[in-house]
């Protein structure tokens, strides 16, 4: 039986990680310090025998034996990581050193987290992975694109003097089920404004985009990265090529619940990037993926769980 470790993995992507690993027959140690996550996204995985929860420090996590690891262990949001940037950054640095140092004596693949924040606001659109990057080192979105980027080089000195097998995935704007109410994210925050019919919190003019990509999507994308030849070390973007003004998705998500909301606008925070869609010619060359829900597909099942919570 193959043993993965998931740090982050009671965070939104990563307990649906942990429970896809589960039905692949893995024995899953999942480790999370809950900074951002919640016990309540993997309560239905702790009575599987093959599934041991740790709450943990990423960089103080003590070693385990296992063939794969995943490092999940960040704020995600620009409300999580902003709240507290150095923390951010010790995550995102010290977290990378040692899942690096563990993959290393271990000689077991490592699949790391990144983001398309290493692009900052993007000049080259779409994003390919060979671009370099528009981001501002003293903003306040710097703490999170900084230390991904850092991240990045640190695994990369890692691999090349001692080669272990290296998955680096820039995730693009992910969405579903079990991102925390109050994450601040656009999908979380436009959902629960419109089942609550309250005001829908358009930032800017609503003309920036994004694309957005359904969590069972993204999941098969980091399986697949992770089997793929040792060759394949990435960087390689996961995402949706679909892109979205956030203007649309609040009008969408408004007649999808059938609200009341009407859309305000309010002031665009610090350095937003104005635009965001990946390339994912090499995921779909490399992995032969690319994702298969629609946005309204997705809305959908995320507007179900959510009312769900509202209804309990
Ligand atoms: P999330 O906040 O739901 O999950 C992150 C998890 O990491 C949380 O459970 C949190 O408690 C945990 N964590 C944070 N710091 C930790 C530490 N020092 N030690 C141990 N655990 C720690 O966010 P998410 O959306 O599930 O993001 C997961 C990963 O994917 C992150 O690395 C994030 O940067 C990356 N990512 C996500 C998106 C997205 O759109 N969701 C996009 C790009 C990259
Ligand atoms: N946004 C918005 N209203 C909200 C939350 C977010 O208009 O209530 C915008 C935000 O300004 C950004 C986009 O939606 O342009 C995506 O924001 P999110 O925080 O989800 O992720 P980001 O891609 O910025 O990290």
């Amino acid at each position: 039986m193959k043993r993965a470790l998931v740090t982050g993995g009671a965070g939104f992507i990563g307990s649906f990680l942990c429970e896809k690993l589960l039905t692949l027959g893995y024995s899953v140690f999942c480790v999370d310090d809950l900074y951002s996550g919640n016990q309540n996204n993997i309560k239905h995985l702790k009575e599987n025998d093959n599934f041991v929860f740790f709450i943990s420090d990423v960089t103080t996590l003590f070693e385990l034996e296992v063939d794969e690891i995943y490092n999940l262990a960040s704020p995600a949001s620009p409300k999580d990581y902003q709240a507290n940037p150095m923390y951010t950054i010790k995550t995102g640095v010290d977290g990378a050193i040692r899942m690096a140092s563990l993959a290393q004596k271990l000689k077991c693949k490592l699949f790391q987290a990144s983001t398309s924040e290493v692009y900052g606001d993007p000049q080259i659109h779409p994003q390919p992975e060979s671009y370099w990057r528009n981001v501002n080192p003293i903003g306040v979105r710097a703490c999170y694109d900084e230390s991904k980027r850092l991240a990045e080089s640190i695994l990369f000195i890692y691999y090349r003097e001692q080669h272990f097998p290296l998955k680096v995935g820039r995730i693009f704007n992910t969405y579903g089920p079990r991102m925390a109410c109050d994450d601040g994210r656009v999908i979380t925050n436009f959902i629960n404004q419109a089942i609550c019919n309250k005001d829908i919190t358009v930032y800017g003019n609503g003309l920036q985009t994004r694309s957005f990509c359904y969590i069972s999507d993204l999941v098969d994308g980091m399986i697949k990265f992770m089997g793929s030849s040792d060759e394949i070390t990435g960087p390689m973007n996961l995402g949706s090529q679909f892109e979205y003004s956030i203007l649309e998705v609040a009008e969408t998500i408004i007649k999808l619940t059938g609200s009341n909301s009407k859309i305000i606008f309010q002031e665009l925070p610090e350095d937003d990037p104005v635009k965001r869609r990946p390339d994912i010619t090499l995921a779909k060359n490399l992995l032969q993926w690319e994702p298969k829900v629609s946005l309204e597909e997705g809305l959908i099942k995320t507007i179900a769980y959510y009312t769900e919570i509202y209804r309990s």
